[in-house]
């Protein structure tokens, strides 16, 4: 029987099936072989051993779409990361952090701003602006009031979706609210998984629909950009993009160079300060780390 891994938790792996029940299962040696680790999220083959107690050995990984290191997930199509407009108010150097993070991987990134009740007009604008203009498909919520779900419902629909953001902003609330319909009727081991104390420490799927899964990944807050020389940063600052060719010297890090489009933009309104500024401060720490 095919299914998805959606958690790991020493040593076993729960497989939510195709019959829609949560099997518990172990990896045999062979994946050691391949030094192939099974990922959450990955899509897998299992034979089933006791229908009853619903164990199984996984037998098979199929082949993934992509993977990322951190948080260590597989088959990802897209990441959703939820930010408050107020209470608390965004992060945006956390934002940028995570949308960097996002583009290195090609994971396409949707922002909700939820909280919308407690923003004002202007700030809701701001936000939504700004974002947008990058090139970012930005959702405006109110858990509280119930706004955006079905915008939300939308982009979801028939995909794997990484949820991130800071604790506050209304993660549960949201997904609690899209949960909704489909209750995992699965038994004891759900229940084993939900008593757990670990669920906080270690990522996992929850199943929102058909084909529609949210993964829950913690460690949020502390995101380090690795694997990145700073010159390169600006390719992950998508509305940098169209002005990177007109700038005057080629390879233009858009900082101290004459003739550089991306500072004109900024000048002109066309490119957001704090993102810029976010900019600069990414590009000096990661200046700093590669002297170590
Ligand atoms: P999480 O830590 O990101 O999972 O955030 P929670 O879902 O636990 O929400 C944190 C707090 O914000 C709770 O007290 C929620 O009731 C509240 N909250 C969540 N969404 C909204 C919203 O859209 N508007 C308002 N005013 N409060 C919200
Ligand atoms: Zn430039």
């Amino acid at each position: 029987m095919q299914g998805k891994i959606i958690k790991g938790i020493a040593g076993f792996y729960y497989v939510y099936g195709a019959d829609e029940m949560l099997y518990e299962c172990k990896a045999k040696g062979i994946f050691r072989k391949d030094n192939q680790k099974p990922l959450v999220g990955d899509n897998v083959e299992i034979t089933v051993l006791d229908k009853q107690e619903h164990t199984g050995n996984l037998i098979r990984i199929l082949p993934r779409k992509n993977s990322l290191i951190r948080p260590a997930v597989a088959n990802v199509d897209q990441a959703f990361v939820i930010f408050a407009m107020e209470n608390p108010k965004p992060n945006f150097m956390l934002l940028d952090r995570f949308l960097i993070m996002m583009e290195q991987s090609d994971v396409p990134a949707v922002i909700c701003f939820n909280k919308k009740d407690l923003a004002s007009e202007q700030e809701v604008t701001e936000l939504y602006e700004t974002y947008k203009n990058c090139g970012y498909h930005v959702i405006l919520s109110s858990a509280l009031e119930k706004e955006g779900l079905e915008e939300i419902h939308e982009i979801l629909k028939g995909k794997t979706t990484v949820v991130a953001g800071p604790s506050g902003v209304g993660k549960s609330s949201l997904t609690n609210l899209l949960q909704g319909e489909v209750q995992m009727e699965t038994g004891e081991i759900s229940k084993k998984l939900k008593r757990g104390r670990h669920t906080t420490r270690h990522s996992q799927v929850i199943p929102v629909g058909e084909n529609t899964f949210l993964m829950d990944t913690p460690g949020f807050s502390s995101l380090y950009l690795t694997d990145m020389e700073e010159q390169h940063l600006k390719d992950y600052f998508p509305e940098f993009r169209k002005y990177d060719e007109e700038c005057r010297f080629q390879g233009c890090r858009h900082i101290h160079e004459p003739g550089c489009r991306v500072k004109e933009a900024l000048e002109n309104g066309k490119i957001s300060r704090i993102r810029y500024e976010d900019y600069l401060s990414l590009y000096e720490e990661l200046k700093e780390k590669r002297r170590y």
